[in-house]
């Protein structure tokens, strides 16, 4: 096959201005720790180091908790949809003038390729405000209103915690809605990524949104958990993984807290022998290759009907030898650097369980860079149902394949993990689809497509995938209450 090279194409850095060190975001404005330590947030592509990010104490956490509530008690609680809403939309034109500022440094500081931070993250997170700004002055009219009439009302104090695999668009997911129901927050991004988090607090100030409203609070899991014990939390919204999501569901039982948890996947991409192969073939690589697999309901889980499984892998290993892995400042890069050196081990060790269990492992022939963390695309056959790969999540460009015979088999090999966030399926036959949708146990089912978000679209899992939806019509339940509020 000819080799097609591309000359380099790196976006320009200047757009960015990263201080050396980043106090806390509390009551509106930039203040020091008290007593905290600090941490470095990193380049995952080169190791460079980026910034002193602070590690918020448990007294910040209370600092930031009580600017919270006396801005819900002052302010925001208070204050008109209309006028909520008129805040939500300055914040989301801001964001779309800075876009190009927020994506090359989700970019440096996530490791994820330019192309994805600024044709997805970004826009999308800038949808997600823009959205939210049109329910705020409509609540009333979105169906929430408790019996007899009386009107949803906010929470109060929201609690919120977000990964790194999609920092800022977690952080819009999150914020907007809570905002646009009334509550004020308290937000922690995650330790390996909190930059764009603190430049979306600049944001905050350009749009004058009134002080404690959102406080922004970095710090690692320490920090996490301080804010889920606070006693003056009135709800928590998490995503990342089972683990510490079980974790937090534990710490709130038996307080009057409530959460929404958005957790792990172990997503089935099922593609049938009558599908379009060569659509379906890019479906594959985007559900698992889209920001190097580091994401939740990504197609980890390839099951194809055993008719069309040579074709479907021959044709899979062509296309991915033309994947481009490197620079994710380079506008041509498909595939970028894995987002810290925990999970690139994490990713190495269960690839290598893989292959000792007895799975085929294949790669396409690629150069990795020598510095950063780096992980080349990697397919699975021949994987059974029991294996480790098959059942966990790997967390990046690491893709299981299973065969089926029948639909039947299809539907009980998808549904058989402990997860169920989302699936696909590939097949010209809609009644197929529809009846495939209603078997699986996902709460997202793709057809004929995969990894589409829009803000209208609730998203969220079934069982050990969390609970709660984030998103649509549906989002804004967790947000509001329609007995007392506070
Ligand atoms: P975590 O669940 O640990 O991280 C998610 C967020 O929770 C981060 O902000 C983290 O802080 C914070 N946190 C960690 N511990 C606590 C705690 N005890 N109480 C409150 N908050 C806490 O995910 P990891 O980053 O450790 O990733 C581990 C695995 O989780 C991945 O390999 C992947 O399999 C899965 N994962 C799933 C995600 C999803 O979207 N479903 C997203 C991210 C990870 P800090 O960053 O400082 O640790």
């Amino acid at each position: 096959m000819p080799k097609f090279l591309y000359a380099p194409a790196p976006e320009s850095r200047a757009v960015v201005d990263i201080r050396s060190s980043y106090g806390l975001f509390i009551g509106g404005e930039f203040v020091e720790s008290a007593g905290g330590d600090s941490f470095k947030t990193i380049n995952p592509a080169t190791e460079e180091v980026l910034a002193d990010i602070t590690e918020a104490s448990a007294a910040d956490v209370e600092r930031a908790v009580r600017a919270a509530r006396a801005a819900y008690r002052g302010v925001w609680g208070r204050m008109s949809g209309a006028d909520r809403g008129k805040y939500l939309f300055r914040i989301a034109r801001i964001m779309q003038e800075r876009a190009r500022e927020f994506a090359v440094l989700e970019t440096i500081d996530n490791g994820k390729p330019i192309k994805e931070s600024r044709d997805v993250d970004i826009p999308l997170a800038a949808a997600h405000f823009f959205y939210h700004a049109g329910w705020a002055d409509k609540l009333e009219h979105a169906g929430l209103t408790g019996g007899a009439g009386v009107p949803a009302r906010p929470l109060g104090v929201v609690g919120q915690i977000i990964p790194w695999n999609f920092p800022l668009l977690m952080l819009s997911w999150k914020i907007a809605p809570a905002l646009a129901c009334g509550n004020t927050v308290v937000l922690k991004p995650a330790e390996t990524t909190p930059l764009t988090a603190l430049l979306f607090a600049e944001v905050c100030q350009q749009a004058d949104l009134p002080p404690g409203v959102v406080n922004i609070i970095t710090g690692a899991g320490a920090t996490g958990q301080a804010l889920v014990e606070h006693p003056d939390v009135d709800k928590l919204a998490f995503t990342g993984s089972t683990e510490v999501g079980k974790a937090i569901a534990r710490t709130i039982a038996g307080t009057r807290k409530r959460a929404t948890l958005e957790l792990g996947g172990k997503a089935a991409n099922i593609v049938f022998d009558d599908a379009p192969i060569d659509q379906a073939v890019e479906g594959i690589v985007n559900g698992i290759f889209f920001n190097q697999g580091h994401v939740c309901c990504a197609g980890s889980r390839l099951l194809v009907q055993e008719s069309a499984h040579d074709e479907v892998i021959a044709k899979l290993k062509r296309r991915l030898a033309t994947v481009r892995v490197g620079d994710p400042l380079d506008k041509n890069t498909d595939l970028g650097a894995i987002n810290s050196q925990a999970q690139l081990k994490q990713i190495r060790e269960l690839s290598a369980v893989g292959e000792a269990e007895g799975a085929e492992r294949w790669s396409p022939p690629c150069d990795l860079p020598v510095k950063g963390f780096w992980f080349p695309p990697t397919v699975f056959t021949n994987v059974s149902q029991t294996h480790r790969i098959a059942q966990e999540e790997v967390f990046g460009p690491v893709l299981s394949v299973l065969t089926f015979r029948t639909p039947q088999e299809a539907v009980a090999k998808a549904n058989n993990t402990p997860y169920g966030l989302s699936a696909g399926v590939w097949t010209d036959k809609g009644s197929r689809i529809l009846w495939m949708a209603d078997q699986l146990r996902a709460g997202v089912v793709w057809a004929n497509t995969f990894n589409k978000f829009d803000p209208t679209s609730p998203f969220g899992g079934y069982k050990e995938s969390g609970y709660g939806r984030e998103g649509g019509r549906h989002g804004l339940e967790g947000y509001v209450t329609t007995g007392g509020g506070r």
